[in-house]
């Protein structure tokens, strides 16, 4: 028998991925689709009121999956800290979980899901891996879809929208300064740029990746590090002594060259 389309929108916490879900719900009938959320437990609690308000605001209930493990914990079983190149994080919090509702939507309810991202064309180079990615994994490709490149001819700003039409704060961390709303503060994708501004604007979420990163490395006993100098390790407790001594103004304006988490849809 074939497979009934159902409409899946990956939603992150991020004002884009809120407005991708609402216009999705409101072309394709609520019935027919899934606000899908992936907790890594370290999201900003902020997050979740945003995203409780979105939902209720469209009229339908988040869909959540959980691994159970926070990213530290997946660092130290996996005994390798995740870093700007590599995350195993995403793969494992993120990643995993998505192909395995993918696959249940499939095998246990024979439904045939498309995918909605919340990504802009200033980031277009994103929506290009994303579809690549859901051609190959899982087993049969999955169809995703990029309405805010794709669909909405004029440049809709979503943030506006959200807050004046909808009534609707949006997450505090959009306040904070920073790009992306995922796992407050502390991805390990971020760069040196994201490091500065995380310790201007919110020095005790530093403080706990610095103290993780410095148990990880006493507790391994390897030279390893989030943020990588020179091809080599710069600890966020060296960082964190330099922009001390130097001021942190000029690390606010480095241009970071690192790929965003996979589960950053914004
Ligand atoms: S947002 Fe960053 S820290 Fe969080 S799961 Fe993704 S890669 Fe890991």
């Amino acid at each position: 028998m074939e497979r009934k389309p159902v409409h899946v929108a990956m939603y992150s916490g991020g004002a884009s991925s809120a407005y991708v879900a609402y216009q999705m719900v409101q072309t394709h009938g609520v019935e027919n689709c899934i606000l899908f959320f992936t907790n890594t437990l370290w999201e900003d609690e902020d997050n979740y009121r945003f995203m409780e308000e979105v939902a209720d605001y469209i009229g339908i209930e988040v869909t959540e999956r959980i691994d159970g493990r926070t990213p530290e914990e997946v660092f130290i079983d996996t005994r390798f800290l995740g870093n700007s190149r590599l995350a195993k994080c995403s793969e494992e919090l993120k990643v995993k979980q998505t192909i395995f509702f993918l696959e249940e939507l499939r095998d246990e309810h024979n439904l045939e899901p498309i995918l909605y991202f919340g990504i802009g064309p200033h980031e277009s180079h994103r929506a290009v891996n994303l579809k690549e990615f859901y051609e190959h994994r899982p087993l049969e490709p999955v169809e995703t879809r990029f309405p805010m490149i794709e669909t909405f001819r004029e440049d809709i700003d979503v943030k506006v929208i959200i807050e004046e039409e909808w009534g609707i704060k949006l997450p505090r961390m959009y306040e904070l300064g920073f790009s992306h709303a995922n796992c407050a503060g502390r991805c390990v994708r971020g760069g040196f740029q994201h490091y500065a501004q995380l310790y201007k604007v919110w020095p005790d979420q530093y403080a706990l990746q610095e103290e993780m990163e410095e148990n990880f490395r006493e507790h391994f006993e390897k030279d390893v590090s989030i943020l990588k100098k020179d091809g080599g390790p710069y600890t966020l407790k060296e960082y964190r002594e330099r922009m001390d001594r130097e001021g942190i103004e000029g690390f606010l304006k480095i241009q970071d060259e690192t790929v965003p988490c996979v589960c950053s849809f914004s």
